[in-house]
């Protein structure tokens, strides 16, 4: 059994094996994308990403807040 917490969201998981959690440490893949998005590039917008940027003009099209 493997403990963890996903380092985007804070979510908790248990898995049997690494093997069982493709996205490890995270627990799913947007969460990883987002972490991926986060140091490639700053300005990379992720949309439905938890933490909203300064950039909202170009995404005016969803405006649910
Ligand atoms: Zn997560």
């Amino acid at each position: 059994m493997i403990r963890g917490r996903c380092p985007i969201c804070s979510k908790t998981y248990e898995i049997q094996a690494l093997a069982d959690l493709p996205t490890f440490p995270f627990c799913c893949e947007r969460c990883r994308l987002i972490d991926l998005g986060r140091w490639i590039d700053g300005n990379y917008a992720i949309p439905g990403g938890p933490e909203s940027t300064e950039k909202e003009e170009e995404l005016s099209a969803d405006d649910a807040d």
